[in-house]
C-alpha cells in the first residue's frame, strides 16, 4: 500500500510502497477515507517534537471503515464506519484507571510513536476504534478527533459557565471548533483573535466577535468591548509567548487562561497585576480524553458543531501536496483544516 512517511526529521514527508499492516487478535485494520493533516505533523517533520520510530507513517487524526478485525475483537465488523482516537494506553495503570489516561505512561500516540493514517489503511487496537455516526462525513470524523476534541477539553479544564465571556487566541483549526462549543457551553460573549482578516469571517458565521490582533493590542481592544472588564476564559491555541501573555492580561477578576499552543519558550507575566491581585488562573491543557469523544461525536451528529462549509479542503494522497500543506501550516497560512482522503 501507499504512505506518506517521516524518513527523517527536518526533510520532507516521502511516499513509501509498504505493506498493508498485520494485525493482532484485538486489533482493527481500518481503511483509511480520510486523514487529517495538523500543525503537529509539521512539528514532527521539522523534528522539534520528537517522532519515532522512523521510518514512521504520520497522521493521527483519521476516519475510515473497518477492514478486518482480529480474533478477539468484540463490537466491530468489515464495513462499519469508524474514527481513531489516536491516544494508545494501557488501560491499566493508576492514571488510565481514574479517566486521566493522557498521562499513562505507556501512552503511544498513533501517527507519532506508531503507524498512523497518512496512508490506504492502518491497524489500531480496537479500543481505539470509535464507531462513526452514519451523518458525520469521514472528513469531519477525521478532524474532530483532534482539533475540536482538544478545544472540548480545554473548555472543561477551564471550566467555562453558562453567561460567561470567552477570547480564543488563534482561529485555525481548533479555533473554529472553539468558537462553536463556546456557544454550546452558553459563553455569553465570544472574542476571536487573529491576527488574519480571513479567519474573522468564519468566526462571524458563528457569531463571534472579530478582534484583529495586526491592527492594535488584543488585550486593550478586548477590555474596551467588555468595557474594562475582562473575559472568564482565555483560550491560547497559538503557542506563542506573546499570546500567552496576552491571554492571561485578557482576564477578569477570576479568570482563567487555559494554553493549549505548543511552545517550549517561556513567556512572562507580571504576579501581582496579572495573576495575584485578581486570583486568575493559568491551566495547561493536554490533548483530550476517551470520555470526551462520545459528545463531541453527538455535538457534530446534531449539527451543534459545524465543521462543513468551507472549514474543509481536500487533497490527495500524495507526498508533494502533503509536504506543501504542511508548509503552508508551519508559516501559520489561510488553509483551516487539509483532510487527504486516500
Ligand atoms: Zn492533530
Ligand atoms: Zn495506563
Amino acid at each position: 500500500m501507499k504512505a506518506i512517511r517521516l524518513i527523517k526529521p527536518g526533510s520532507p514527508l516521502e511516499a513509501q510502497d509498504i505493506s498493508i499492516p498485520p494485525i493482532g487478535v484485538r486489533d482493527v485494520l481500518i481503511r483509511v477515507r480520510a486523514a487529517g493533516i495538523c500543525h503537529s505533523d509539521a512539528h514532527y517533520r521539522a523534528g522539534l517534537s520528537p517522532a519515532e520510530p522512523l521510518p514512521l507513517t504520520l497522521g493521527h487524526e483519521v476516519a475510515g471503515v473497518v477492514e478486518k478485525t482480529g480474533a478477539g475483537v468484540e463490537g466491530f465488523t468489515a464495513g462499519d464506519r469508524v474514527c481513531v482516537h489516536y491516544l494508545v494506553t494501557c488501560g491499566q495503570c493508576t492514571f488510565c484507571t481514574a479517566g486521566t489516561e493522557q498521562f499513562c505512561a505507556a501512552a503511544q500516540m498513533i501517527g507519532k510513536h506508531r503507524d498512523g493514517g497518512y496512508a490506504e489503511f492502518i491497524a489500531v487496537p480496537a479500543p481505539s476504534a470509535v464507531r462513526l455516526p452514519d451523518e458525520i462525513p469521514f472528513e469531519q470524523g477525521a478532524i474532530l478527533m483532534c482539533s475540536s476534541a482538544t478545544s472540548l477539553h480545554a473548555f472543561n479544564k477551564a471550566r467555562l459557565r453558562p453567561g460567561e465571556t470567552v477570547a480564543i487566541f488563534g482561529i485555525g483549526g481548533l479555533g473554529i471548533s472553539a468558537v462553536q462549543l463556546a456557544r454550546h457551553f452558553g459563553a455569553a460573549e465570544v472574542f476571536a483573535v487573529d491576527i488574519n482578516p480571513q479567519k474573522f469571517e468564519i468566526a462571524e458565521r458563528f457569531s463571534a466577535i472579530p478582534v484583529n490582533a495586526a491592527t492594535g493590542n488584543p488585550v486593550e481592544q478586548i477590555r474596551e468591548l467588555t468595557r474594562g472588564r475582562g473575559v472568564d476564559v482565555a483560550l491560547e491555541l497559538v503557542g506563542l509567548p506573546a499570546t500567552m501573555r496576552q491571554a492571561v492580561q485578557s482576564l477578569a477578576i477570576l479568570g482563567r487562561a487555559a494554553l493549549v499552543g505548543l511552545t517550549r519558550e517561556a513567556f512572562e507575566i507580571a504576579p501581582y497585576s496579572e495573576l495575584l491581585n485578581k486570583e486568575t488562573e493559568i491551566i495547561g491543557v493536554s490533548d483530550h480524553l476517551a470520555s470526551e469523544i462520545p459528545v463531541l461525536l453527538d455535538l457534530v451528529r446534531t449539527g451543534k458543531l459545524d465543521l462543513s462549509r468551507g472549514i474543509i479542503r481536500t487533497v490527495s494522497l500524495e507526498a508533494g501536496t502533503v509536504n506543501g500543506v504542511l508548509d503552508r501550516l508551519e508559516k501559520f497560512g489561510d488553509d483551516v483544516r487539509v483532510v487527504i482522503t486516500p
